[in-house]
């Protein structure tokens, strides 16, 4: 737990200096909180959620008569906290089987990976996960799917061509007959400038609803926490579409952006705060994590 919280630090902190590092042998004074609204920007927070902190901080500091830098760091850190902690929800496991996990995102945004890792952690719950390749025309989408179950022993519904909502109808009615847990359901990834191209996800959507009343149980947006503010508008456009459930941010440790939750945690740019299920801290099976607020805001402090 140490080595991936210490990588989502190191990553939070990659504009050259750490939100924490600001506090040290500073002033409580206008200049700190100046070069914290910066920093906080940098950290692509948002223009919202950067003034509602930083508002709070001054409330707090005032009223508690704080005047140790350290404890201001504290406080931020507690307020951060407490502003992410709407979009912290665990991922129900309990549902009746087969649940059925759509799960959405842009090229390059970690989908197959995270894919590949959430059936790894559902296996470790001694789930029985199917896989349906809903990317029938990217031959190399579907390979890397397959390959993957392949070798973690999860059986993966294909096919060349076709139609991808018949590729999602067949898996669900296959995880029924038997005797799955969790079906996830891969999607073609479209470009982020593809965003319009939503009507395919929208009929494999309502097509799953057919074999299954209940399906889709969750639908998850996978997005790359490295696009910082690009994120919303993928957030808003996928939820628009397909009416999220849940995110999956992934590359949380290589980049110096993950302050976008606190933007999407206020609402930024008429996006809703879509809860956050799990984040990407490497590239390693182990390396998704369920996202927890308290955390992500002492990471993201640092
Ligand atoms: P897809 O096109 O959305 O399916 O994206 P992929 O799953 O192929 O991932 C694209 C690249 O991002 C790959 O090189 C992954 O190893 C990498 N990647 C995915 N998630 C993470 C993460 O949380 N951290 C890091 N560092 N890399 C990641």
């Amino acid at each position: 737990k140490a080595s991936w919280l210490s990588r989502l630090t190191r990553g939070l902190s990659r504009t050259g200096q750490s939100i924490g590092g600001l506090f040290v042998g500073a002033k409580v004074d206008d200049a700190l909180y100046e070069e914290l609204e910066t920093a906080l920007i940098m950290a692509d927070a948002g223009m919202e959620a950067t003034e509602k902190l930083l508002g709070a901080l001054r409330v707090k500091v005032r009223k508690e008569k704080i005047t140790d830098a350290a404890q201001v760091k504290t406080a931020l850190r507690d307020l951060i906290a407490e502003h992410l902690a709407p979009l912290e929800r665990a991922f129900p496991l309990d549902r009746p089987a087969p649940q059925v996990v759509m799960i959405a995102g842009v090229n390059g945004a970690g989908k197959t990976t995270s894919i590949g890792k959430l059936a790894h952690a559902f296996q470790a719950n001694n789930k029985k996960v199917l896989l349906a390749a809903g990317d029938t025309f990217r031959a190399a989408a579907r390979e890397q799917l397959v390959i993957w179950g392949e070798r973690n022993n999860v059986a993966v519904i294909a096919q060349d061509g076709g139609d991808p909502a018949a590729v999602a109808f067949d898996a669900v009615n296959a995880g029924r007959a038997r005797g799955m847990d969790i079906v996830m359901v891969d999607t073609a990834g479209r470009l982020p400038t593809q965003l319009h191209l939503m009507e395919e996800l929208k009929k494999i959507r309502r097509v799953v609803g057919k074999a299954d009343a209940q399906a889709p149980h969750e639908v998850l947006l996978v997005v790359d926490g490295n696009t910082g503010q690009n994120a919303l508008a993928q957030i808003r456009a996928f939820d628009a579409a397909i009416n999220l459930t849940g995110l999956v941010v992934t590359k949380l440790d290589g980049t110096a952006k993950g302050g976008v939750l606190a933007a999407v945690a206020a609402g930024s740019q008429g996006v809703r705060p879509v809860p956050v299920y799990w984040i990407g801290v490497g590239e390693g099976m182990d390396d998704l994590q369920p996202f927890v607020a308290k955390e992500f805001a002492a990471a993201l402090v640092g």
